[in-house]
């Protein structure tokens, strides 16, 4: 089987929490390895893609970020349309942050529709451990880890999207609970040219 044949993975992943959390930088930092300070709403791309290799599977992340709108508690039905993972983010050193992920995680369930949702795969993050070197932090491990527990064991992970702390390992974990769950479709590239495709549609269309 050349590349081009081979069976590869597409999996949607949503990033949800408060605004300033870090959710955009730990994206960017995962896809990039690039990290600024000043992050606006994320303008353009809905999301970022990472192709990854677990064992003998090609696995394509397709990370939807929320381009600022978590604010204003409108993402909308496509945005949680198809999901395969949920990363739910808060700052270590904001303890409003960490108790508002219970409205993240039943929002998500409330609104992605899902049959299996006491199986859906969660990632948590702690971000911006790196702030003031850990002096300002709000939000205990231990406490971080016992809602973990409480939710159904999500797996947890302290990052820095500042430092590259954890990020690859996050995500790497995301990727895998992903390629697990039931809900991905296997996405098959046979190498079919753009022109047949073209010409399907032109054939359906009226003009
Ligand atoms: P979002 O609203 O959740 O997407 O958050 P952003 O990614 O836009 O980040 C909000 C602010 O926090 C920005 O000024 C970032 O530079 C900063 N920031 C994000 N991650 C970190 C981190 O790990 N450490 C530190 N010190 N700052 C961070
Ligand atoms: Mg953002």
């Amino acid at each position: 089987m050349n590349n081009s044949q081979k069976i590869r993975t597409l999996s949607k992943v949503i990033v949800l929490g408060d605004s300033g959390v870090g959710k955009t930088s730990l994206m960017n930092q995962y896809a990039y390895k690039k990290f600024s300070q000043q992050y606006k709403a994320t303008i353009g791309a809905d999301f970022v893609t990472k192709e990854l290799q677990i064992d003998d599977k090609l696995i394509t992340l397709q990370i939807w970020d929320t381009a600022g709108q978590e604010r204003f508690r409108s993402l909308g039905p496509a945005f949680y349309r198809g999901a395969d993972c949920c990363v739910l983010v808060y700052d270590v050193n904001i303890h409003k942050t960490f108790d508002k992920l219970n409205n993240w995680h039943d929002e998500f369930l409330h609104q992605a529709d899902l049959d299996g949702s006491e199986t859906f795969p969660f990632v948590l993050i702690g971000n911006k451990v790196d702030l003031d070197g850990g002096n300002s932090r709000r939000v205990t491990e231990n406490k971080a880890r016992e809602w973990c527990a409480s939710r159904g064991n999500i797996p947890y992970f302290e990052t820095s999207a500042k430092e590259g702390y954890n990020v690859d390992e996050a995500f790497l974990c995301v990727a895998k609970i992903s390629l697990d769950n039931e809900h991905v479709q296997d996405i098959y590239f046979p190498g079919i040219s753009e022109t047949a495709s073209e010409a399907e549609q032109q054939s359906r269309c009226a003009c």
